[in-house]
């Protein structure tokens, strides 16, 4: 019986989104879900993407539990932001995605980035209508993740280590990270950044507009 009503809301989440794809296929957006643990750095990092994809438009929409602080950071730099507050929602579904696509001027956008609830585990269930996904992984969260939360690694179209410029402080072993990445996802390019430093920026900068030109926005 649960497991019914678990495959309904699933079902319901799939049609939603195809949807959100649809809408964002005909204004000729690329959407982005990034997802990941809190802390590992989501918004950093969109600061200084969209920083970087100027004159390009973005939009970003930031789901939180409570705050709106992503929200207000992204601010400053982005077209637009929509904040979903998710309450105790633990993850974004693709209703909410939709009320906040209604929210943009779509066809004024070249990228909406989606900042998922951080939380390594259901956001990954949960297709928003999202084009790619980007998996963080940061260095202080230690090498394990990989291995203890497979399913956010193998479903990413790219995996970024994020706080490169803290591996030599925290002993970090990228070997591991490599060695279960090869087990889970050998498709996805990792990327090794620090929004810090900007070192990798650019070769994630390049991965978005080679995305962009594969799907053909
Ligand atoms: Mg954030
Ligand atoms: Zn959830």
């Amino acid at each position: 019986m649960e497991i019914k009503v678990v495959k309904n809301v699933l079902k319901s989440n799939e049609d939603k989104a195809a949807e959100n794809r649809r809408r964002m296929d005909v204004a000729g957006v690329l959407a982005v879900n990034l997802m990941s643990s809190p802390g590992s750095g989501k918004t950093t990092l969109l600061e200084k993407t969209i920083a970087a994809l100027a004159p390009s438009r973005c939009a970003v929409m930031v789901g939180d539990l409570q705050t709106s602080r992503d929200a207000e950071r992204l601010a400053a730099d982005a077209v637009e932001v929509v904040q979903i507050n998710t309450g105790k929602g633990c993850h974004l579904s693709a209703e909410q995605v939709s009320a906040g696509l209604d929210a943009l001027a779509l066809e004024d956008i070249s990228y909406l980035f989606i900042e998922n609830v951080g939380n390594m585990v259901c956001p990954t269930a949960f297709d928003l209508g999202e084009h790619l996904r980007a998996a963080l992984l940061s260095t202080p969260e230690g090498e394990d993740k990989v291995a203890k939360y497979p399913v956010l690694f193998q479903r990413a179209h790219v995996i970024l280590l994020t706080k490169i410029d803290l591996i030599g402080a925290l002993g970090f072993n990228k070997g591991t990270v490599k060695a279960d990445l090869s087990r889970v996802n050998t498709e996805a390019p990792l990327i090794e950044l620090s929004a810090a430093t900007g070192d990798g920026l650019g070769v994630w900068l390049e991965w978005l507009a080679s995305k962009r030109t594969e799907i053909g926005k």
